[in-house]
């Protein structure tokens, strides 16, 4: 028994897992870590280097020496490709696919378990992804699966992006959301699904403020329930 606090939160893309996670980390001073961003750093490392992002090989074959870690500045996490801060350029639609065509590749999530296990081993934290509650953390404290219509989670999307200058075409982002899913929850590796012990919240039809408040009292209510 350690005394750290993992909290667990997978999802579909959109349903607000990194926004959500990030404000619970903050409201119990614990560190937030969006595992998502890990495959993204190295889908663009495979698009910098002009290859096939879904090819098994040519992926694998870039894991030998590649650097990827997470800094956090003021449990702000910031994400490094080798020595270079790439926390803006993970996040546009063409790094998007690349991570969902890349985390099908089982040397790339085996190369990231580690560093995975090795944040949650020594911080208190609220980890996000998709496979957090069934494979990376199986023992974490609360385990919460977070889902949302694709049309709901697409207009977040959008909207987003949007604040960050990205002008995108809801159906073109819908579309590229459905197909992120049914990659995420068909591949044959660690796929997107709720850990049995998970609790699922529905944000479709709440605000950003409601799901936040859905979720911290879950964690509340499991960690005092549980004496943590
Ligand atoms: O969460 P985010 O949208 O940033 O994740 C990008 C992609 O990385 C997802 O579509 C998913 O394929 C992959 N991913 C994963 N396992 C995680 C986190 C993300 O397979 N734990």
């Amino acid at each position: 028994m350690t005394d750290i606090i993992n909290i667990a939160i997978d999802g579909p893309a959109g349903a607000g897992k990194s926004t959500i996670s990030r404000r619970a980390a903050e409201h119990f001073g614990f560190i937030y870590v969006d595992t998502g961003a890990l495959y993204r750093a190295v889908g663009i490392n495979a698009l910098r280097l002009g290859l096939d992002t879904s090819n098994h090989d040519f992926v694998g074959g870039t894991l030998d020496g590649l650097e990827v870690s997470l800094r956090f500045v003021g449990g702000a996490q910031r994400v490094y490709l080798f020595d270079e801060d790439v926390s803006e350029e993970i996040r546009t639609p063409k790094a998007s696919m690349a991570a969902s065509d890349v985390s099908a590749i089982p040397s790339v999530r085996e190369f990231l378990f580690d560093l995975q296990r090795d944040i949650a081993a020594k911080n208190n934290c609220v980890m996000d992804g998709r496979d957090i509650g069934t494979v990376v953390l199986p023992e974490a404290d609360v385990k919460i699966f977070l889902t949302a219509s694709p049309e709901r989670r697409a207009e977040r999307r959008c909207a987003e992006l949007s604040e960050k200058g990205i002008k995108q075409d809801f159906e073109k982002v819908l579309a590229e959301m459905i197909q992120r899913d049914y990659n995420d929850s068909h591949r044959e590796i660690a796929p997107l699904k709720a850990a049995d012990d998970a609790i699922l919240v529905d944000t479709t039809d709440m605000s950003l403020e409601q799901s936040l408040d859905a979720v911290i009292s879950i964690i509340k209510e499991k960690i005092a329930h549980e004496g943590i």
